[in-house]
């Protein structure tokens, strides 16, 4: 899934998930996991992480690639933020070549920057089991408390305001040499996220289908 941060593609993908059976493999998780362990490792990857900044490609390869595993399976793998750059996407390919495999599917999802902007600045998560909120479009009912769970709620530490800027400034960067990769593949599509989630989520789901994928 291509988009900038905040366009929903982990929103639109957990519901794919549940609809399609796909796994689901997002480099911001598996870089947030990485982020905690308190190894050189952990150290690299908060220094780029907490600034907005990418990690470097090849710790961030090697790091999905590893967690994709030898045997996709099933119905496939659904990717949320990797490929990020040009080179990723070229290690991705390669990867997948390897064992006969391929990208099926990029699918952007397309908003206007001052939509997702405001989607970031007003995210917030609970502690106990990561629901999420916005301040500004689906508050929690009291402030600053999970709704169904009562744990705390959280920022993530690049959903501030100099973060947020620095993480669009790149993907404005990076984007266009993506998507001109996977429209030489001959695989990209556009989906308008600029929409209710439900209504992004049909149009995906009718594209999928009509890709002959069985819900
Ligand atoms: P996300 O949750 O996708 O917004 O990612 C959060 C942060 O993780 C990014 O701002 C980067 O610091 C890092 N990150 C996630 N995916 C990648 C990637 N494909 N390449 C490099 N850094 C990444």
């Amino acid at each position: 899934m291509l988009g900038p941060q905040g366009s929903g593609k982990g929103t639109q993908a957990a519901k794919l998930v549940d609809r399609f059976g796909f796994r689901y493999v997002a480099s911001g998780d598996v870089l947030r996991a990485a982020r905690q362990s308190d190894t050189e490792l952990g150290r690299e990857v908060r220094r780029y992480y907490d600034a907005g900044e990418l990690v470097p490609d090849d710790l961030t390869i090697r790091l999905i690639l590893q967690e994709m595993g030898e045997d996709v399976g099933g119905p496939g793998v659904i990717l949320d933020g990797f490929p990020r750059t040009l080179p990723q996407a070229v290690a991705l390919d390669r990867a997948l070549e390897a064992r006969g495999e391929r990208v099926d599917l990029a699918l952007e999802l397309t908003a206007p920057l001052d939509v997702v902007k405001k989607r970031l600045e007003g995210r917030l998560y609970c502690r106990a089991a990561n629901h999420d909120y916005n301040t500004y479009f689906r508050p929690p009912r009291r402030p600053g408390v999970c709704d169904v769970d009562g744990s705390e709620l959280y920022r993530r530490p690049d959903d501030y305001p100099e973060a947020i800027e620095r993480r669009l400034a790149i993907w404005r960067e990076q984007n266009g040499q993506l998507v001109e990769h996977y429209e030489r593949a001959g695989v990209l599509r556009r989906v308008d996220a600029d929409r209710p989630v439900e209504e992004v989520a049909r149009s995906i789901s009718a594209l999928l289908e009509r890709m002959g994928v069985a819900a």
